[in-house]
């Protein structure tokens, strides 16, 4: 039975995570599967309560779970503390304890909620794309310096990135596009970037283990521009860390709604789950923050770390059909549309689910 640690974190984390679990224990009924869940404290929540972002219970909780399944950290309330006391810390502390090299990013725009987005509709209609971002070297990890200069300072970051790094992402992407319409996009900036020329050198090598999968490299420049201008010739976009924090923003803004986009991050043990909203405190405990970007982790979660495809289509197709009869909640609705609270949005996933799959 896996067991699956669930973070509620802070904000409107616990509010949404109620209603995922609502979800995972119908796909559970409709399926024959069974889970465990185990609850845990991370963020502001167990500084209140442990004086530790992440402590010693959560990081054994979740170095014992087969996946861990995250809602969001953070809130004014710890905005001023120093930066071992911060909800953020507990959370990049977590994604290095689990090793997590790859964050897997799907964007795919739902047709009812395409007259929420800034672009066209015809333009979105149909979009299916997968970015995935190398999470653990680049200029975020590199050598740092800053130094008086004359007039000023000098400040320095660091390119870095091995052989090894690069493969393993890049030998990802080619995996996962092989589960979808069989297209990467690799994308560099090799006409200024030795670390990049390394990168394309390596997706060379790789490709020929995948004749059977069509790949393009393409610059960073171009590729933001073309997100916007044709968004479906992408698959599996595959990138290092900085490109992939800006294209994986840039595209989410494709599907209009930023609590409907979840997220993965993998590596070669557990895997960690997540929408890639915050704890938005703005709306904590109102009942009305939109579950669907947790749910939809969920549904990653069941994918890549169970390999439970179909368990995990039910729930997108019972998300997606859920839209299209026109249900919203607040963010998703526009001035003149009906709103429901969070968890009659979790109770209608869950009927649609029921309705969808009879219990085995
Ligand atoms: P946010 O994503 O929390 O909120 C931005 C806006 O989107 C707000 O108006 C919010 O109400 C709305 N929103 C977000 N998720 C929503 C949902 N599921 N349903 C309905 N509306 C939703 O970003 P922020 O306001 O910049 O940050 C708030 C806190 O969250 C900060 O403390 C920040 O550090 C933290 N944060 C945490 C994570 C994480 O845990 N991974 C990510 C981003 C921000």
């Amino acid at each position: 039975m896996p067991k699956i640690a669930l973070l509620p974190g802070d904000g409107i984390g616990p509010e949404i995570t109620a209603e995922t679990v609502k979800v995972l224990e119908t796909v559970g009924r409709h399926f024959s599967r069974s889970f465990e869940f185990a609850t845990f404290s991370i963020g502001g929540d167990a500084i209140d309560r442990f004086g530790d972002p992440l402590p010693p219970q959560t990081l054994e909780g979740i170095r014992a779970a087969d996946a861990v399944l995250l809602a969001a950290v953070g809130g004014p309330k710890w905005d001023h503390n120093p930066g071992h006391l911060r909800p953020e810390t507990g959370l990049l502390r977590m994604r290095k304890e689990l090793g997590v090299y790859a964050n897997l990013r799907p964007v795919r725009a739902f047709e009812p909620l395409l007259h929420a987005s800034t672009l066209k509709q015809e333009v979105l209609l149909g979009v299916d794309l997968l970015i995935l971002r190398e999470l653990t070297g680049g200029l975020y990890f590199g050598e740092k310096s800053r130094k008086p200069a004359v007039g000023g300072e000098v400040a320095t970051d660091t390119l870095v990135y091995t052989t090894g790094e690069i493969e393993r992402i890049v030998r990802m992407g080619f995996e996962v596009a092989r589960t979808r319409r069989k297209r990467v996009h690799s994308v560099d900036k090799a006409n200024v970037l030795e670390s990049s020329r390394l990168w394309r050198e390596t997706v060379e090598r790789i490709a020929k283990e995948y004749p059977d999968v069509q790949y393009d490299h393409i610059l960073v420049d171009t590729c933001a521009m073309q997100l916007i201008r044709n968004p479906r010739q992408f698959d599996v976009i595959v990138t290092e860390n900085m490109f992939g924090d800006i294209l994986s923003d840039e595209a989410a803004m494709l599907t209009g709604s930023i609590g409907m986009l979840p997220s993965a991050s993998l590596g070669a043990g557990v895997a960690l789950y997540e929408p890639i909203h915050g704890s938005a405190p703005d709306i904590a405990g109102k009942g009305v923050a939109n579950p669907l970007g947790m749910i939809l982790s969920a549904a990653l979660m069941l994918r890549h770390s169970f390999g439970w495809e179909q368990e995990a289509t039910v729930i997108e197709q019972a998300v997606a059909e859920v839209l299209a009869e026109g249900v919203r909640t607040a963010d998703l609705a526009g001035p003149a549309e009906p709103t429901v609270s969070t968890s009659r949005m979790g109770d209608l996933i869950v009927q649609r689910i029921s309705a969808k799959v009879p219990i085995v």
